[in-house]
């Protein structure tokens, strides 16, 4: 289980391996992506809080990530965090996730990128549930179900 201390120590010097690369040109992602996925993945964007497909949703199955399909988190883990977006306690593996201090807009965050192709997924905060206290709150337009 990941816990906030190993988030810092990401952070702050360097990130698990990948278990693959996936890289594009600029040209190459506005193809793959709509506009509102581009926004969001390759511009660092956020979506709308609860006008958005997934922070209701608890079908069970893996989110992946929309950029390259990599399995990011398991519906197992996600809950209902009242933020607006749908929000996890863990990673569907050590290395599925990087993570990147954002001092943006004044505030000191840790925002969370796929670590396959650096798609932008959301923003990881030290207020979740026990026993990790991790809320991983993520864009739905990052991250597609796949059911079971
Ligand atoms: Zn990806």
């Amino acid at each position: 289980m990941i816990r906030w201390r190993d988030i810092i120590i990401y952070a702050k010097y360097s990130n698990p391996e990948p278990p693959r690369r996936v890289e594009k040109t600029e040209e190459e992602w506005q193809e793959a992506l709509t506009p509102q996925q581009y926004r969001i993945l390759r511009g660092k964007g956020t979506e709308s809080p609860y006008r958005n497909a997934y922070c209701r949703s608890y079908e069970v199955g893996k989110y992946v990530c929309v950029g390259c399909g990599s399995f990011l988190f398991d519906s197992g883990t996600k809950y209902h965090a009242i933020s607006g977006w749908p929000s996890f306690t863990q990673p569907a593996a050590k290395n599925a996730l990087r993570y990147l201090f954002d001092d943006s807009y004044k505030m000191q965050r840790v925002e969370v990128q796929c670590n396959v192709c650096s798609s932008h997924l959301g923003h990881v905060f030290p207020d979740g549930p026990e026993p990790c206290g991790l809320r991983y709150c993520i864009n739905s337009e990052s991250i597609r179900l796949m059911p079971e």
